[in-house]
């Protein structure tokens, strides 16, 4: 049987009377590309920090690769490559010597090969002697992913890790993230990208306000949850039976979220009836979007104790 990645059980967050995390459990096993997603306060870098042994739980415990994160803390961490969300960084310093500096912290003398390769894929070696205060905002994120892996850690997490990255690193760092899940590296993610999630990740779980309300397989959670999309222009104004589908609308244009195939003809004839004209149509898959939007209306609100 495979051993378990990450295990997170019954693990509880309390600042204060808020419980940033609220007896979340969950399993994600080797060589998983596992997504995490949540809007903005929902916990996830509370997870993540508490998972990299930088945040002490309140209770419960987590797991990496078999090793408490508190009770083994060298052990989880050698197992472990973290790319935080804040760009912190020593300025003095350059790339490579920064790299150098990583490695010494698991012990690794002799690591400029592995050093090379991962600034490769990152398109960093240009960068390789440049100091840190010298890089952009982008630049410096690649370095982060850098440090993250100096080690070869068979469990690599990203917390937004594209967040203010052009489309040219997004990619770059896919592909490389793909290499290595690949390779057998256990991946797991935040992001507030939904359609990179939906690309990238085989299984994901939606916190809300400290919970998991939604842990499945990408294509499940886009079957049995999302129907479909239907985005049209209007000539007129829309139906008011129509307005709880409604999942955007740009004056014209307007996208309505249908449970059904079968619902796309009686909402156009409601428009019809309605004396309003649908001028253009398209018929398509609800996407990750459409899932989260929808999981996040129907979850629980944040308890206070
Ligand atoms: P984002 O998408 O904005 O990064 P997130 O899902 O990562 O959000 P967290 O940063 O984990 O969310 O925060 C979860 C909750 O815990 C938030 O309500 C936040 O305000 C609160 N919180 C986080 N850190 C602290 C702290 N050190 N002291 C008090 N409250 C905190």
């Amino acid at each position: 049987m495979p051993t378990a990645a990450i295990e997170v059980s019954a693990l509880t967050k309390r600042y204060a009377r808020l419980a940033a995390l609220d007896a979340v459990d969950l399993l994600v096993t080797q060589g998983e590309f596992f997504g995490l997603l949540g809007p903005n306060g929902a916990g996830k870098t509370t997870l993540i920090s508490i998972i990299a042994g930088l945040t002490r739980a309140t209770s419960g415990w987590v797991r990496v690769m078999g090793h408490d994160v508190a009770e083994d803390y060298r052990a989880a961490r050698r197992n472990l490559g973290v790319v935080p969300q804040e760009l912190v960084f020593d300025p003095f310093f350059t790339v490579r010597e920064m790299l150098r500096i990583q490695s010494g912290y698991f012990g690794l003398a002799r690591n400029d090969d592995w050093i090379d390769e991962v600034m490769f894929h990152l398109d960093l070696t240009g960068k390789a002697e440049v100091n840190m205060r010298a890089l952009s905002g982008g630049m410096k994120r690649r370095v982060l992913v850098a440090q993250a892996l100096v080690h070869r850690p068979p469990v690599i997490v990203l917390d937004e890790p594209t967040a203010g990255v052009d489309v040219e690193l997004r990619q770059g760092l896919w592909q490389f993230m793909r290499r290595l899940n690949r390779d057998g590296h256990t991946i797991v993610l935040t992001t507030h990208y939904l359609e990179e999630a939906q690309q990238m990740c085989g299984r994901i779980a939606m916190l809300k306000a400290g919970r998991i309300v939604a842990l499945e397989s990408t294509r499940e959670l886009l079957r049995r949850i999302a129907g479909i999309q239907v985005a049209m222009r209007l000539r007129g104004a829309l139906p008011p039976a129509l307005r709880d589908q409604v999942i955007e609308e740009q004056s014209e244009h307007i996208v309505l979220r249908l449970s059904h195939p079968r619902d796309v003809g009686a909402a156009l004839e409601a428009c019809r009836s309605f004396g309003s004209e649908v001028e253009e149509l398209e018929v398509g898959p609800a996407d990750l979007e459409d899932v989260f939007l929808q999981v996040m209306a129907e979850g629980p609100a944040r308890s206070l104790s």
